[in-house]
């Protein structure tokens, strides 16, 4: 079965996503206990319960407090960022969220192009 290309991306993003969150997790908990791991077993972790939640569950992006229609962004540090919700890259650091968001919508609009 040959996949869509937009698919194959957005499927490699949600795990790189899912990785992410997960290596959140494992160091937020450690923090708040205290703990340390090296670097090497935090990653194992993460890739290990990342391949079991994929090998067994449908995963996809699809978080609550985003509506339909609206674009995802975020600040870290001095910089907005936003994301695509189709193929779920990323805009670049933008110094307001207005310009993230922007960035964002119109790289999106590519998308319907690609399709129309
Ligand atoms: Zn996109």
């Amino acid at each position: 079965m040959t996949r869509d290309p937009q698919e194959s991306l957005r499927a490699q993003r949600v795990v790189e996503l899912l990785e992410h969150n997960i290596r959140t997790e494992i160091d937020v908990q450690l923090g708040m206990a205290g703990r340390d791991l090296p670097d090497d077993l935090r990653m194992n972790l993460v890739q290990g319960i990342s391949a079991e939640i994929l090998y067994a569950f449908e995963v996809d992006w699809d978080p609550k407090w985003v509506k339909a229609g609206e674009i995802h962004a975020w600040q870290v540090d001095d910089s907005w960022y936003a994301r695509c919700g189709v193929c779920l890259l990323d805009s670049p650091a933008s110094p307001t969220r207005d310009q993230a968001t922007r960035w964002a919508t119109t790289h999106q609009l590519r998308h319907e192009d690609e399709y129309s």
